[in-house]
């Protein structure tokens, strides 16, 4: 089955050409002008669940920001990419924050949203893109298919996005030591190392849920204050 894209976009222009590119590399790909036509898509039972949501910042209606906060509090942890407008940083981090896991900046280059997606749902679609192999490795009980981009534990798998393996794969590499937040932002998001975000402790929380026995006491991501995250394996 192909893998499915809901884009939210109203300027019409723009959403024909990313559907036509998309479908023509092989997705299936529903368009929404406003966030409240993609939010009542994914409530309904009757439609699939999308694969990734592409979602414009800038809508009539609620904005892309809202959309995202929803689609966050009713539970979906489904790739959003943001497009937002060019050198509004604090917009870039107000969608990190909400849960965006990758963001692009109007106007862009379509081979550029084309990578992107790639590799948010190359989780699923390795092999015609497979890039540097990957090794998995041994969280407590969980481990981590770093090249499917997939965790199992208790023999239940569960999906990665690729910043989520980004930052499981660094705190890995450095396990014992304790890593900085801005050493994170920098290596996994590619931000300024001062940037003021959340964005690394949302994640930090997503993946406790995922590794952690009980994910309130932490045994293997733990808190270093004021500093940042130490992983014990
Ligand atoms: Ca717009």
């Amino acid at each position: 089955m192909n893998q499915r894209i809901i884009l939210v976009e109203d300027e019409e222009h723009l959403s024909r050409g990313l559907q036509f590119n998309f479908e023509a590399d092989g997705y299936d790909v529903t368009v929404f002008d406003a966030g409240e036509g993609a939010l009542q898509h994914l409530e309904s039972d009757d439609e699939p669940d999308a694969d990734l949501i592409i979602l414009d910042v800038m809508l009539p209606g609620i904005s892309g920001f809202e959309t995202l906060k929803r689609i966050r509090e009713s539970g979906r942890d489904i790739p959003v990419l943001l497009l937002t407008a060019r050198g509004a940083e604090t917009d870039i981090i107000h969608g990190l924050d909400l849960g965006a896991d990758d963001y692009l900046t109007k106007p862009f280059a379509l081979p550029v949203l084309q990578a992107r997606v790639r590799t948010l749902l190359r989780r699923a679609s390795r092999g015609d893109d497979a890039g540097p192999q990957l090794e998995n490795f041994e969280i407590g009980d969980v481990t981590v298919l770093a090249d499917r981009f997939e965790l199992v534990r208790d023999g239940t798998t569960y999906p990665l996005t690729a910043k989520e393996l980004g930052l499981l794969l660094l705190l890995y590499e450095r396990r014992g030591s304790a890593v900085s937040r801005g050493e994170i932002l920098q290596e996994v998001w590619d931000l300024h190392p001062d940037t003021k975000t959340r964005v690394v402790d949302t994640f930090v929380l997503r993946l406790r849920k995922h590794i952690e026995p009980d994910p309130s006491r932490p045994r293997h991501i733990h808190s270093v204050r004021s500093y940042g995250y130490r992983l014990e394996v």
